[in-house]
């Protein structure tokens, strides 16, 4: 089958193996050892020296995370958002006591790195700034270098969704000044769903210092506690999960972090050249099309839903569709972690062969 959605992404043969281990005690050393490799792993694919922490929990919980760990009720956050993750962001925030103030963008478009300048220059309460770094539900990257250096010029705290991002385009976080970077198992990194895995460098533990949100099960300087005094979680972690996580990164270490960026720059350009091929559109500004995921335009007299039951019944193929205000406006074909040029060849000619199924008639 091919499973092509934004997450979660088929496993290789090796993880599906390694999750198939009897459980072990979690205090004890082959725990340790597994937790202290795959964070030895992680922080080299965030390109940090800060600590990177995995958190049992979905991606949305490591947003959650991020802001508790790092804002007290009452501070102005600014949020920068281009889609519905963005927004998602900026409600976590708000429903914790942050005063936001959201800067928008047209979904579909990148993120203008001057317009976040205007917005700072105009209200210098602004303590940190939240921003998607690849946008899943519009198939956008933003230009988090040139958004980094911007947030840098007004000393602000940088907290970075990049839960289907990181591990498959490059975000270097520390030369970038994302202070607070949070990903997600099941999104770039070859392993199921069920982790979240959270950054944080220096500034990041300097505004965790103040921040007075509530939080217990998110604790982030807990769970560094614990990590760093003993190779544990102070819960129970999703033990299989990590099991499969291990072995994901152990393959992504592999493969090396240069060759797996590559890749996903071939795939995501085969995914967009394959559907102009078929004539039709994108829905991103490609100048800053995804390479992790690409939103397509449902064409005219197509119905979206048809299109994706044909693919999914006649063909193995599992796309996804649009989020909110983009529901059957768009679809998305997930191209992240397990993947590979052939399978992007194998979706691109599913789609021919179930479009004109669906009312197509270009
Ligand atoms: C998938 C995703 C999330 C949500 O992650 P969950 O694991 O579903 O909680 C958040 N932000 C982005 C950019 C994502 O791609």
């Amino acid at each position: 089958m091919q499973l092509r959605i934004p997450g979660p992404t088929p496993l290789p043969e090796e993880v599906l193996q390694a999750m198939a281990r009897q459980m072990v005690n979690h205090r004890g050393p082959e725990f340790a050892e597994m937790i202290r490799e795959s964070t030895a792993i992680l922080k080299e694919m965030f390109q940090t020296k800060g600590d990177v922490l995995i958190l049992t929990g979905s991606g949305t919980g490591g947003m959650e995370a991020a802001v508790v760990n790092s804002l007290s009720p009452g501070d102005k956050v600014l949020s920068v958002a281009n889609g519905v993750f963005g927004e998602r962001f900026a409600d976590i925030a708000e429903t914790f006591g942050a005063e936001v103030s959201r800067l928008g963008f047209e979904w579909g478009q990148a993120v203008d790195p001057d317009a976040v300048r205007a917005a700072l220059s105009q209200d210098t309460t602004i303590k940190a700034v939240l921003v998607t770094h690849n946008e899943t539900s519009t198939g956008v990257t933003n230009d988090m270098a040139s958004i980094g250096a911007t947030i840098r010029e007004f000393d602000k705290l940088l907290v970075v969704d990049a839960i289907s991002g990181l591990g498959a385009i490059d975000l270097p976080i520390d030369a970038w000044g994302c202070d607070i970077v949070v990903t997600g198992s099941q999104k770039g990194w070859m392993a199921p769903p069920g982790l979240a895995m959270v950054s944080v460098g220096e500034r990041g533990w300097e505004a965790h210092a103040q921040a007075k949100m509530p939080r217990f099960y998110w604790d982030l300087a807990r769970a560094k506690k614990y990590l760093d005094d003993r190779g544990q979680t102070p819960w129970t972690p999703g033990l299989t999960t990590i099991y499969g996580l291990h072995a994901g990164l152990k393959l992504l270490q592999q493969e090396g972090f240069g060759n797996i960026i590559a890749r996903h720059a071939r795939v995501g350009a085969k995914a967009r050249e394959g559907v102009k091929s078929l004539g039709l559109s994108l829905f991103a500004d490609e100048k800053h099309a995804s390479n992790t995921v690409t939103a397509v335009k449902v064409p005219d007299g197509v119905d979206v839903k048809k299109l994706r039951g044909v693919l999914r019944d006649e063909f193995d193929t599992v796309l996804a569709g649009g989020q909110q205000s983009l529901e059957g406006k768009i679809f998305r074909i997930g191209h992240l972690g397990f993947v590979t040029e052939a399978d992007m060849d194998a979706v691109i000619g599913a789609l021919k062969a179930a479009l004109p199924k669906a009312g197509f008639k270009g």
